[in-house]
């Protein structure tokens, strides 16, 4: 059977979208799951989430949410959003779970692949990647032909040839040889690129294919657990629009 991996991230404790993905991920015959992190952070159910992340029992990297959470990071430079999910975050946890978060590795590496929440470019600093001259600093990082990330929530694709590096939309494609490719798989719980629909993307490494999946889930479910949780209202609304 062909190895079907899917590539999963930027899930924020957002459980209506994350069993949306596990349900395509089923209907789509995936094999495998690898995670680009940020498992907490922004939605109601960080605990619920994670618990389904560790049962899959995939390669899981550190996203920046995952870390301020399992850390005493000072917050006062993050935006104030974002400031109070951590906070909430945090005393919806337990100790092993925050050792959990804490002991997740920024980069993994296995059979050709990469995962890393932001770049390869000093990933604990989580750096955004928008644009070739972000990309091509990761680029020098990068060993394996593909390397999967998120960060910014917005699916996109880098390519590395002997003349440069050039920036593609998100679309599916046969990974050629001789190239190298930075896929950012987009945000399952809190998709930022005008479309609300949960991300992700599947690789099979048989045939070299790189699949983007979006899936419509219960939006007014997990905008209704974000006000009964009392977190920011603004985090409910962007759910609709996703941005
Ligand atoms: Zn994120």
């Amino acid at each position: 059977m062909d190895r079907k991996i899917a590539i999963i991230g930027d899930i924020h404790a957002n459980l209506e979208a994350l069993n949306a993905v596990l349900d395509d991920c089923r209907a789509q015959s995936v094999t495998d799951f690898f995670c680009t992190g940020d498992v907490v952070g922004y939605n109601a159910c960080p605990s619920e989430c994670l618990k389904i992340i560790r049962e899959l029992g995939c390669p899981v990297v550190k996203g920046n949410h995952d870390h301020y959470v399992a850390s005493v990071q000072d917050l006062s430079d993050f935006n104030p959003h974002a400031a109070a999910v951590v906070e909430w975050t945090r005393e919806q946890l337990s100790y092993e779970e925050m050792t959990y978060l804490r002991d997740l590795p920024f980069v993994y590496t296995s059979m050709g692949m990469t995962l890393v929440h932001s770049t390869m470019d000093y990933p604990e600093n989580f750096g955004y990647v928008f644009d070739h001259l972000q990309a091509e600093a990761h680029f020098i990082k990068q060993i394996t032909p593909i390397c999967f990330h998120g960060h910014t929530h917005v699916p996109m694709i880098f390519e590395k040839q002997l003349s440069g590096v050039y920036r593609i939309d998100p679309q599916d494609f046969k990974l050629p040889f001789g190239r190298k490719y930075f896929v950012n798989v987009g945000s399952v719980g809190q998709p930022r690129d005008g479309d609300p629909r949960a991300a992700y993307v599947i690789y099979n490494v048989k045939e070299r294919m790189v699949t983007y999946r979006r899936v419509d889930y219960d939006v007014a479910s997990a905008q209704e657990r974000i006000r009964m949780a009392g977190l920011p209202e603004r985090l409910a609304m962007r759910l609709e629009v996703g941005e």
